[in-house]
């Protein structure tokens, strides 16, 4: 007798063959922002999301030993049922506060926030106009709408952004047979460190009446005075009807949110699936965010330290040409093109002592994989030298 999985032997081989097979690492350990060890080898770490270096940080870690004391771990049930505490409750409101919006609510993370929040907005015989390098759990979310989806292109910089946003209103201006429309933004795009158009996609969604989301995920803790994201960076806080966030980056916890108007927030806890089908975050995630969203308001030195750390590395990589200008951002890709070719380059910086992920497709698209180099507040000027003195060697 066969076994039907046969098939996966081949389908694996080419995936390695074509420079894309993931393998499994595993990390021992805390994730420090700078130093950490994984697979037994001690790396200084540029790659992961941990913006303000909270994730290990000992007061949040205190808040969640305190929490496991009084709650226990598990949530035990979906938040409509028992999952939901009241360190949930007091999250929410603390999240709707930051935002400035009316409400928040908690999703189990920030994949099944876009997926909910799009897929009960958006369906059959509406449209989404939604930016090319959106993240996949935005992508996802389109998919699974079923509503019409119209990809805008993204330039990647500031100076040509005049043109995607022309390309859009012509969607827009095309579009006005739908019954219901959303446009759909990431504030920092992911892999290129670079930033949405927020007043001009704002303009655009007031003019055409249509429903603006943006996912914060980068942003959150990272750009504004507050740490508010791009919403408020750009824009002093009063943007996107519908704005979206995680826990799991700069506030170090786990989690995803929706911030927006009371009767949104009511509407995605009635129907957005992966919030009624999902099992509620354990209250420790929430004490941890508590605790994340109170050393956000109250050490802003830490945003100011990762915006040093990073105009310093993007400045001495483009002098090198390293890289093109075009990340303004904690977020600094190093575009090499070819799958096999990045893997080597990121094999070569591990045995220098960097962990510098190298992304390749479904990531990014074929022709664009990148080393993606993500800066934290806790990285020192010594290992921004040293990564740039290994990239001058590694990346010619
Ligand atoms: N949106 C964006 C832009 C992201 O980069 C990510 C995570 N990589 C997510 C959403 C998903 O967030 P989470 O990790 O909390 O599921």
């Amino acid at each position: 007798m066969t076994d039907p999985l046969d098939w996966l032997d081949d389908a694996l081989a080419d995936l390695n063959q074509r420079g894309l097979r993931r393998t499994l690492t595993a990390r021992s350990g805390p994730q420090r922002g700078n130093l950490f060890t994984i697979d037994g080898q001690s790396l200084v770490n540029f790659g992961s999301n941990d913006y303000l270096g909270l994730a290990a940080d000992p007061r949040i870690a205190a808040a969640v030993r305190e929490a496991i004391d009084k709650y226990g771990w598990g949530s035990g049930a979906s938040p409509l049922v028992t999952g939901r505490t009241d360190l949930h409750a007091q999250l929410e409101q603390k999240l709707a506060e930051f935002e400035v919006t009316e409400a928040a609510l908690l999703f189990p993370s920030g994949y099944a926030a876009n997926v909910g929040t799009i897929t009960a907005l958006v369906g059959k015989g509406d449209a989404i106009y939604s930016d090319e390098l959106n993240h996949a759990s935005i992508i996802d979310g389109c998919r699974l709408s079923g509503a019409a989806v119209h990809v805008y292109p993204n330039e990647f910089s500031a100076p040509t952004r005049k043109d995607d946003l022309h390309h859009l209103a012509k969607l827009l201006n095309d579009g006005r047979q739908y019954r219901r429309r959303l446009i759909v933004t990431d504030a920092i795009f992911s892999m290129h460190g670079t930033y949405a158009p927020l007043m001009g996609l704002a303009k655009l969604a007031d003019e055409f009446d249509t429903i603006l989301m943006v996912d914060e995920a980068h942003a959150t803790g990272v750009l504004g005075e507050r740490g508010g994201g791009l919403c408020e960076a750009a824009a002093g806080g009063n943007r996107g009807n519908v704005r979206v966030g995680t826990l799991s980056k700069a506030l170090g916890s786990h989690g995803g949110f929706v911030a927006g108007s009371k009767r949104l927030i009511d509407w995605l806890a009635n129907r957005a699936r992966p919030y009624v089908f999902s099992t509620a975050a354990p209250p420790a995630a929430a004490a941890a965010a508590i605790a994340a969203l109170q050393i956000v308001r109250n050490e802003p030195e830490r945003r100011k330290r990762l915006d040093e750390l990073s105009v310093e590395l993007r400045r001495r990589l483009v002098i090198q040409g390293t890289i093109k200008p075009t990340s303004l951002t904690q977020i600094v890709p190093v575009i090499l093109g070819e799958a096999n070719r990045t893997m080597a380059a990121a094999a070569q910086l591990r045995s220098r002592g960097f962990f510098v992920p190298g992304i390749r497709p479904p990531s990014v698209p074929e022709g664009q994989s990148m080393l993606r180099i993500s800066l934290t507040s806790l990285h020192t000027e010594q290992q921004l030298d040293d990564l740039v003195a290994a990239l001058a060697e590694v990346v010619r």
